[in-house]
């Protein structure tokens, strides 16, 4: 055994058996790999050509407080932020406190009563239902006259264009696409797929605004959907743009009139981007940036990676190692409640934060079956680091995501498929 086996087995009890298989896979992917670091290296110069634009400096990195006139710091971050989604303006700030904080903001900022809201991609995320009002919550937009409409897509991954074209109407406001496959069994679109979305919805209706949903999108390709006609773009700071580096935050990217119509309902009207002090956390959000490209360069590794291990297992993988990727999220279809459970008790092994905990199905508020998570994260909930969680019923899919770096994912994965093996639930 050389050196890195040894060492494997001692410390994490991989076995040879397990590593040999695994490196094996690795081996298959390797010109895959090679097109995620072409990715990693548009994207990494692109933010750097971003900073030096604006003129980065250490006077942004000084800390606001009370209301946070004039911060130079927050400022030079939303400019930089603009530039690299090629966007008129952006607002990127602590206050907005999660991805779903940053799209009602940006819903309820730009949506007016009598207004109507279309999906044309299903439903949309979990925690949107109850902000759009599809599940009864105080203070959705339902509550304030907001009506919604929902076009399913047709089978898995394809656009009902007719069924989009007869749910628009003189309300139609704003179209909400969701890049992302969440918490659902279909195919996340890339952003030339969002764009040809984008061109059919404006074509019926020039004015509507379009906003995407980006979460676990950015930086996975070389372009984003502002590129491709979005009007607003947002998204979450605890997932891919803040480089696990960013502690708290979101950001809402696109025309100049709508990013300020989501800042009048973030701060207050006639107050706008104007206001926010950052109390010191400009830096990790600079240099979250920074790292980002290359953090997902990692997270989609890891992806890959897990694909093809669990899909040469025979498992269901979603997306199949050969396909293009729209974001990092990797779906395997365990197909029992022991094997599901078994694989996420493995990330959360490989975990540096509370690698000693084990995770256990529980009664999550808002699910109607158990649900299981594994997340060691540096910052709490943060899904751009090593994470896999799903619901405790058939088909006992896994939602896996994150890894800030390819060689933590990597072990993660051994680790996982080594708990599988050790708990018996597989053989190799
Ligand atoms: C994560 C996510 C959100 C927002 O979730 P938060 O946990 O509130 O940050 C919204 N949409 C999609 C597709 C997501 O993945």
């Amino acid at each position: 055994m050389n050196d890195l086996e040894t060492f494997m087995l001692e410390k994490f009890g991989i076995s040879k058996k397990v590593l040999d298989f695994c490196l094996e896979q690795e081996k298959a992917i390797a010109s895959s790999f090679a097109e995620i670091d072409r990715i990693t290296e548009y994207n990494q110069y692109k933010v750097l050509a971003a900073m030096q634009k604006n003129r980065l400096s250490d006077v942004h990195f000084a800390a606001t407080t009370g209301y946070g006139y004039n911060d130079l710091g927050r400022d030079t971050l939303e400019e930089i932020y603009a530039d690299v989604f090629e966007a008129e303006s952006a607002l990127v700030r602590p206050q907005l406190i999660s991805g779903t904080h940053a799209l009602t903001v940006a819903l309820a900022g730009n949506l007016r009563p009598g207004d109507e809201l279309l999906s044309p991609v299903g439903a949309p995320y979990d925690t949107l239902q109850g902000v759009i009002g599809i599940r009864p919550e105080d203070g959705s937009l339902a509550e304030y006259g907001i009506t919604y409409r929902q076009v399913d897509l047709i089978g898995e991954d394809q656009f009902d264009y007719e069924g989009i074209r007869n749910a628009m109407n003189d309300k139609t406001k704003l179209v909400t696409i969701q890049r992302s496959k969440g918490y659902e069994w279909r195919k996340s679109f890339t952003v030339e797929e969002i764009g040809q979305l984008i061109s059919f919805i404006k074509s019926i209706k020039p004015d509507v605004i379009c906003m995407v949903d980006n979460c676990y999108g950015e930086f996975v390709e070389t372009i984003e959907p502002s590129q491709v006609g979005a009007d607003l773009v947002v998204g979450s700071l605890i997932k891919n743009p803040g480089g696990g580096l960013a502690p708290i935050g979101g950001y809402i990217v696109g025309k100049k009139e709508y990013v300020e119509h989501a800042a009048n309902r973030l701060t207050a009207p006639g107050l706008g981007k104007e206001v926010g002090a950052t109390l010191g956390v400009t830096p990790s959000l600079i240099q979250g940036l920074f790292q980002a490209p290359q953090v997902v360069n990692g997270s989609l590794k890891t992806a890959l990676f897990a694909a093809k291990v669990y899909d040469a297992l025979g498992f269901g993988v979603l997306p199949t190692p050969q396909e293009k990727r729209a974001d990092i999220v990797q779906l395997i279809r365990f197909g029992a409640a022991d094997k599901m459970i078994s694989f996420c008790k493995g990330i959360q092994k490989a975990a540096p934060v509370d690698s000693y905990v084990v995770p256990e199905p529980w009664d999550m508020p808002g699910y109607d079956v158990p649900v299981i998570m594994a997340a060691g994260a540096f910052v709490q909930g943060s899904s751009i680091e090593l994470s896999a969680d799903g619901p405790i019923k058939p088909p006992y899919n896994v939602y896996m995501q994150g890894g800030l770096s390819w060689h933590h994912g990597k072990i993660g994965i051994l680790v996982s498929l080594q708990t599988m093996v050790d708990d018996g639930v597989i053989t190799l």
